[in-house]
């Protein structure tokens, strides 16, 4: 009973907890970020020479509530301390994958060539394929559909936002 736990409670709520911020993540970049926080949002998906972004405020929320659980968590209620270890993990995952790997803030350039990272880099790449903050696809950080199923979002997408692009389609169609 005491291994279990000290060894498997605090495991199982850190992974969980890096589980559960993916989802949420996901969720709030897709319903929060691109809808009514986009102001904040909308910097990083303009190009800029600035080092900082608004859109970094958010990352430091996500690490203000950390930070809180931390201290609730070592003074009253020891499970949010381990809640606190598995949002603070997956602070440093979308760190390397977001900003490191896709936007290459960090002072060295590395491409990555094959396997996971690659397709986590091309599906966040596709995520900056539309200008705007409407018809985006792949809101996840860690996890990323397969880049040829994005593109196939990617269009119809297209199709729902911008009727310019299907009439085109329909002239070209028509004058084929
Ligand atoms: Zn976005
Ligand atoms: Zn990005």
């Amino acid at each position: 009973m005491e291994v279990v736990l000290s060894y498997l409670v605090p495991t199982v709520l850190v992974v969980g907890t890096v589980v559960f911020m993916e989802w949420f993540a996901a969720w709030s970049h897709e319903h929060i970020m691109h809808g009514w926080g986009w102001k904040w949002h909308k910097s990083h998906h303009e190009p800029h020479d600035e080092t900082l972004e608004k859109n970094d405020l958010y990352a430091v929320i996500f690490a203000c509530f950390a930070v809180a659980l931390f201290w609730i968590g070592s003074a009253w209620l020891w499970p949010l301390w381990w809640i606190a270890v598995g949002i603070s993990l997956y602070g440093v995952l979308y760190f390397f994958m977001h900003d490191g790997l896709v936007h290459q803030r960090w002072p060295f350039k590395y491409v990555p060539r094959k396997g996971y990272l690659k397709r986590v880099y091309q599906a966040h790449r596709l995520h900056h394929a539309v200008e705007g903050r409407d018809g985006c696809v792949s809101f996840g950080f860690v996890y990323a559909e397969p880049a040829d199923r994005l593109v196939k979002k990617l269009q119809e997408n297209k199709r729902k936002y911008d009727p310019r692009a299907l009439q085109d389609e329909d002239q070209q169609a028509v004058s084929n």
